[in-house]
């Protein structure tokens, strides 16, 4: 059976350096990374993900503002609160927590953005950079550096491999299959629109599920010791949990397990490497801003 990849255990120990080159900071110039927060609107994922990204930078003493706006909220409201921190020299990183209620202007107000604050990498200058070969991003998208960074600190190669990436949206696939070619692997996309996704996962060394569908991912899409890396963060509703529902992956993990070579489960896999890579860019940025070795 596969070798199980505990994200949870990768990413304490980058948010335990990250609290040590934090309190070095503070210590030696007296300042600390920041990071803001934008809030639209009533989402429950959303506001978990926000709340677990605010605990995770007081645990790591990064500070935090957030900033909450109604769903029904304009435009201007959210450009308003993004020019103030984008002022803000204590602010480090900004990140306006996705998606946005359908009558936003997202292209707008990622535009906006300074590019020197763009801690979540969507910025369409940092994607392009990401995108060109010789050229640098500033920032690097948390989830799918996070998901390389599973594989490098797992020990487990990617030049020369054969990756396949489901799904292909702004924050997750797309970037993710870009950082792939940027550690030389050879790429194919799957999204909504392919015919027989089986036949093609099914070639990969590398399979990253980023669809957002339960389970689509069965035991007999996988070449025998593949390495898995399941993004999905699907909510099922399951009375005996705590919060009525539990959390499932794109990959059917009972089948996967048997047929890869390494698999992240969910949770625990790629999620809470998402915040520390977060957490990471938002350091990076304060330590840029400041010019702090
Ligand atoms: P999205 O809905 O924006 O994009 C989904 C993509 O999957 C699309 O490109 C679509 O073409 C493709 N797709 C949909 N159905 C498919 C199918 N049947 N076969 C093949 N491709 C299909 O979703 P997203 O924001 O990219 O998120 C994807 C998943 O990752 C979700 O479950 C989300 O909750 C999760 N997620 C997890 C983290 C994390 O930190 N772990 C971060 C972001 C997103």
């Amino acid at each position: 059976t596969a070798a199980i990849i505990d994200g949870k255990s990768i990413a304490d120990e980058i948010m335990l350096r990250i609290s040590c080159e934090v309190r070095r900071m503070k210590e030696s110039i007296g300042k600390v990374p920041g990071l803001a927060v934008i809030l639209v609107g009533q989402r429950r994922d959303s506001q978990t993900y926000v709340r677990n990204k605010i605990k995770a930078c007081e645990e790591a003493g990064i500070k935090s503002l957030i900033t909450e706006l109604p769903d029904n909220c304009e435009d201007d409201e959210v450009l308003n609160a993004l020019s103030r921190f984008n002022k803000e020299p204590s602010v480090h990183g900004i990140l306006v927590q996705l998606p946005l209620p359908q009558h936003l202007n997202v292209g707008k107000i990622l535009d906006l953005l300074s590019l020197e604050k763009d801690v979540d990498g969507f910025h369409p200058l940092n994607m392009g950079n990401l995108a060109m070969r010789g050229r640098e991003p500033l920032f690097i998208p948390c989830t799918p550096k996070g998901c390389i960074e599973l594989l490098i600190r797992s020990g487990l190669e990617i030049m020369g491999k054969k990756a396949v990436v489901i799904g292909r949206s702004n924050i997750v696939g797309l970037p993710t299959s870009l950082l792939l070619q940027r550690h030389h692997a050879t790429v194919s996309i799957v999204h909504a629109f392919t015919r027989n996704p089986e036949q093609i996962t099914c070639e990969a060394d590398i399979v990253v599920a980023a669809a957002g569908v339960p389970n689509l991912v069965r035991g007999n899409w996988l070449k025998p010791g593949a390495v898995v890396i399941d993004v999905g963060t699907n909510p099922i509703e399951d009375p005996g949990c705590e919060h009525g529902y539990r959390l499932t992956g794109d990959v059917c993990y009972e089948e996967a397990v048997r047929v890869a070579s390494a698999i992240t489960p969910v949770p625990g896999g790629v999620g809470p490497m998402t915040i520390a890579m977060l957490l990471s860019n938002t350091l990076d940025s304060a330590k840029r801003a400041y010019d702090f070795p």
